[in-house]
């Protein structure tokens, strides 16, 4: 059986996980809701996606630009099985009344809080306890990344405390309003809220993060440190990392030793809006010291998010109960690993 699925928010994140919907053959995209009516939405036009608008109000609005508008985010929910909320943060939180009143399932965004469904998902780690929920919350770029990376060492040795540094892009490319433009910004409120984000997928994770803020926009990079047994070596991370599709590995060879050489990468492999599911990590880098294993992950913000929300709604909606298999079909429909 195909499932119906509406997305609200057809912004960086919403677009994004349209277009991987139509790339499943167990799900199907019903349609789109726009705020505003610009170039996203003209485009959305463009790719033959059904367009609603996020109120009776902005219904009008479309109508008048000459949109072809089939209705409201009302006339939407009546249609699908499942909604992906990508509205901007705080906005889920208004939407959850209008979905639970029309029995409708819904998956958030990471900039909703934990509380809003009381279940934060990464398909790494909680796949199974998704299975036939009604509301999920997919963990923001950041809290993935950390997810993928941990539940990763956490399953194959016996690892201790961790410590990272987030050091975060200002703003996504688009996002001309944001900074700093020619400073480093400390979170002072240490530590910062990945260490706890985690710990929401997982509690079982020993996690304490800091935060800054630098002038980029293309993706995030961390600091990782991770206490191990003694018995670890560099060989056996190495391995172990590489077996996961979702881990991208910079070999010591490739002359990648940035986050614009990454992008650089993903453009002449002709990735979509040079796209990165995976969470790359520098080998060069990956060290175990007395201190632990240290590393460099960067993250690509607007894409890492994107393969979660597709295996969570596969989990929702019970599709595949095997959280193994809908990885696989995931990663092979988008191209992740490859
Ligand atoms: P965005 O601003 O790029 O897109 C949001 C979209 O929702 C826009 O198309 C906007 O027009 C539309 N919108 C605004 N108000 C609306 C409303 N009331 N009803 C319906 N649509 C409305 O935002 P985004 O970056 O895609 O973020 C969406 C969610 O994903 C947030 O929770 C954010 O924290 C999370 N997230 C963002 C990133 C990122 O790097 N951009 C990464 C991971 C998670």
């Amino acid at each position: 059986m195909v499932s119906k699925i509406g997305i609200n928010g057809y912004g960086t994140i919403g677009k994004r996980v349209a277009d991987a919907i139509k790339l499943q053959d167990d799900m199907e995209l019903v349609g789109v809701t726009k705020n505003t009516p610009n170039f996203e939405a003209k485009l959305a036009e463009k790719k033959n996606y059904d367009l609603y608008s996020s109120t009776k109000k902005r219904y009008d609005k479309f109508v008048e630009k000459g949109y072809k508008v089939e209705g409201t985010l009302d006339d939407l929910i009546d249609k699908v099985d499942l909604i992906v909320d990508c509205t901007p943060a705080g906005i889920g939180k208004r939407n959850k009344k209008k979905y639970e009143e029309n029995d409708v399932k819904a998956i958030f965004q990471g900039g909703e809080s934990h509380e809003l469904t009381d279940f934060s998902f990464n398909s790494s780690i909680n796949y199974e306890k998704a299975l036939g929920r009604d509301y999920i919350r997919v963990v923001s770029c950041n809290t993935t990344a950390l997810c993928r990376t941990i539940s990763r060492l956490k399953n194959n040795f016996q690892i201790g405390k961790i410590r990272a540094t987030m050091i975060r892009r200002g703003g996504d490319p688009d996002q001309d309003d944001r900074g700093p433009l020619n400073a480093i910004k400390p979170k002072l409120e240490v530590p910062s809220h990945h260490g706890p984000d985690v710990q929401s997928v997982d509690s079982e994770i020993d996690i304490e993060t800091t935060a800054v803020k630098v002038p980029t926009t293309i993706m995030h990079m961390h600091s990782l440190n991770v206490e191990v047994s003694k018995d670890i070596t560099k060989e056996k991370i190495v391995s172990t990392l590489r077996k996961d599709p979702r881990i991208l590995l910079i070999e010591k060879d490739t002359g990648i030793d940035s986050t614009s050489k990454l992008v650089e990468l993903a453009r002449d492999e002709g990735r979509k809006r040079y796209d990165i599911w995976e969470i790359p990590i520098w080998v060069k880098s990956i060290e175990v010291t007395e201190g632990g294993i240290y590393l460099f992950q960067a993250v690509h913000q607007e894409s890492d998010v994107v393969p979660e929300n597709i295996d969570g709604i596969r989990a929702m909606l019970e599709l595949e109960n095997s959280r193994g298999k809908s990885k696989q079909k995931t990663n092979e429909t988008l191209g992740i690993g490859e």
